[in-house]
């Protein structure tokens, strides 16, 4: 079993509870307007257009026409990402779980667990289920960030070896939310709803963008519809303010919401009853 990692980050605070070793996997399928790592989206389709921009040679051809990449002689400068016309990377890794999870053990003294992120992880639940076996063998817990289009309910033993989800929800209006990602968000809430009872709910993540959807009505209905579940299991809202670094040039011109726009929704949500939000 294998999967392609767009990267492993060693010590990461931001990707759920306390200190953890946060692992990216490639490939997306959905297409949210201000995605700040585009270059997460693609499986690479070795058409070489990387390689000739390369200012280092790092990049290479082998005999079977694979690009690849060493890393050795790479200076992070991003042209290939940024040239790439499929939104991938040339600088991923094919890794089987066990080739990830000994990448995540040398950490082990220092961090409480393993999150996976993306790209979607949640294509690859088959990977996720065995990696965090091992990881919770070694007393790891265990988090899932996901844009929640599959759904949780399918995986019943990958549920087992979950702590916690944090799930996007990109607008909770199924138009907007179209408009937003070009995907449906009725597996979305289903997953909200399901993670939520079985207490895997930790955090609901909201990227607020002004002038790509009305996030004040957005976070407003999506408080109302999952306040009830709060007394099964608490759980964290997080305002994600948008930010154009790394976002495709064509959507980067949506606006920044200032800290007084962010607290009004983060006010619409304590009037709901909500207790933890994080504005970032
Ligand atoms: S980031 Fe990409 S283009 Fe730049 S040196 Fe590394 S492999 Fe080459
Ligand atoms: S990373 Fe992109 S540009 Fe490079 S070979 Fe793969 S698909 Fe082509």
């Amino acid at each position: 079993m294998k999967a392609v990692i767009n990267r492993i980050i060693p010590f990461s605070s931001v990707d759920g509870p306390g200190n953890r070793t946060a692992v990216f996997f490639q490939g997306c399928n959905i297409d949210c307007k201000y995605c700040h790592n585009p270059e997460t989206r693609g499986i690479c389709r070795n058409c070489g257009a990387c390689v000739d921009v390369c200012p280092t040679g790092a990049l290479s051809y082998t005999e079977e026409g694979i690009v690849c990449y060493d890393g050795a002689k790479c200076v992070q400068c991003d042209t290939c990402i940024h040239i790439c016309p499929h939104d991938s990377s040339p600088r991923t890794q094919e890794m089987t779980p066990e080739e990830v999870y000994e990448r995540v053990k040398r950490q082990i003294p220092f961090i409480r667990g393993i999150s996976v992120s993306g790209g979607e992880c949640m294509l690859q639940p088959d990977f996720l289920t065995r990696l965090f076996f091992l990881a919770r063998a070694d007393g790891l817990t265990t988090m899932i960030d996901s844009n929640g289009t599959i759904p949780f309910r399918g995986y019943p033993g990958l549920m087992e070896v979950t702590d916690g989800v944090m799930l996007d929800i990109k607008a909770f209006d199924g138009a907007e939310h179209r408009k937003v990602t070009g995907a449906s968000n009725e597996t979305v809430l289903a997953n909200a709803v399901y993670l939520a009872e079985h207490a895997k709910l930790y955090e609901v993540r909201v990227v607020v963008a002004p002038g790509l959807y009305d996030a004040e009505r957005s976070v407003k209905e999506m408080g109302a519809f999952l306040a009830p579940y709060r007394k099964i299991h608490d759980f964290r809202i997080k305002l994600i303010a948008f930010r154009p670094m790394g976002v495709r040039k064509q959507y980067a011109h949506y606006g920044v919401p200032d800290a007084a726009y962010l607290n009004r929704l983060a006010e619409l949500l304590r009037d709901l009853g909500y207790k933890d939000i994080v504005i970032t």
